[in-house]
């Protein structure tokens, strides 16, 4: 085996173990997502990211191996900072802005991976391994241009709107703030404590 063919092998098995790390978080990260936009992004996703280990597998297949995953410890780091990410946001205007940014992340490094894999498998001379990372690169790409276009046009309006119209509306944005600091304060609940009650 050339060194080249070891290393795309060593990269292979990484990200087959990403892959499945990042199928098992997906699930938590549209469950978590406030837009049913992001959600069904995040769903749609699973399903590629499924396919995507079916294609591994082939990958594996093509050059006579047997598939099998060595930890990826970036993607471990990058799904701890999701969950961390995703705590802090909670109940918060930010979550899914937050959710997209911890998404892009990962997609970003994905495309990294299959951009240099794909680069390693022509040169090898695999074509048939150069065909499906490059199928996976593709879907890597369209799902951080999603996750893109969702910020864009909701997510981060809503993270960055959050903070000015109840201020605006309410004439107590300290106030307000505040509250929402240690997770409370929402329109209705300070309805609630300006009539003094409490339930
Ligand atoms: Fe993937
Ligand atoms: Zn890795
Ligand atoms: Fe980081
Ligand atoms: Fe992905």
């Amino acid at each position: 085996m050339s060194s080249l063919q070891e290393l795309f092998l060593d990269e292979l098995k990484d990200m087959y173990d990403a892959e499945k790390r990042i199928s098992k978080a997906l699930p938590k990260l549209a469950k978590a997502a406030t837009s049913v936009e992001l959600q069904e992004a995040f769903n749609q996703h699973l399903e590629e990211t499924l396919g995507q280990i079916e294609k591994l597998e082939q990958v594996f297949s093509s050059i006579g191996e047997k598939p099998k995953g060595k930890t990826c410890k970036a993607t471990v780091g990058l799904i701890e900072e999701a969950d961390e990410i995703l705590s802090d946001n909670k109940g918060e205007p930010t979550i899914n802005a937050a959710l997209i940014s911890a998404g892009q992340k990962v997609e970003h490094y994905e495309i990294a991976s299959y951009g240099t894999l794909r680069e390693w498998a022509n040169l090898l001379g695999n074509e048939e391994a150069a065909d499906l990372l490059g199928q996976i690169l593709e879907e890597e790409e369209a799902a951080n241009e999603k996750l893109n276009d969702i910020a864009e046009s909701s997510a981060n309006e809503e993270a960055l709107g959050g903070d000015e119209e109840e201020g605006e509306e309410s004439g107590d944005a300290e106030d307000v703030k505040s509250k929402r600091m240690v997770g409370e304060g929402t329109g209705s609940r300070r309805g609630a404590l300006t009539k003094g009650k409490r339930k």
